[in-house]
């Protein structure tokens, strides 16, 4: 039934239950936003990534404009972001190692 294996579709109920696991708070900044949460690819279109459920983070607008197609770990770098769970530096070296909330 899979005729292009890069690509996952996903349904409403995947990305709502997505928004559920990060408290629907950014997956960046931590913020609720006043507004709706939007679907960041972590892995940019732009450079290869996939519009899959697994390449997706629920973020707020101002991180997602902010981001860009960046990478993740390179925009992190720029912006400075000094969360505790983004100084464990797990997602060093891998393209589409996301760290999320682990607590
Ligand atoms: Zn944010």
């Amino acid at each position: 039934m899979v005729t292009n294996p890069g690509f996952c579709p996903f349904g409403a109920a995947e990305w709502e239950a997505l928004k559920r696991r990060h408290d629907y708070r950014c997956a960046y900044c931590g913020i609720h936003p006043e507004g709706l949460l939007e679907k960041d690819h972590v892995v940019p279109l732009t450079k290869g990534g996939r519009h899959a459920i697994g390449n997706i983070l629920p973020v707020c607008g101002a991180c997602n404009r902010s981001k860009s197609d960046a990478f993740l770990a390179a925009w992190r770098m720029r912006k400075q972001v000094r969360r505790s769970d983004a100084a464990t530096g797990a997602g060093r070296g891998g393209s589409a190692v996301v760290v999320l909330r682990g607590d």
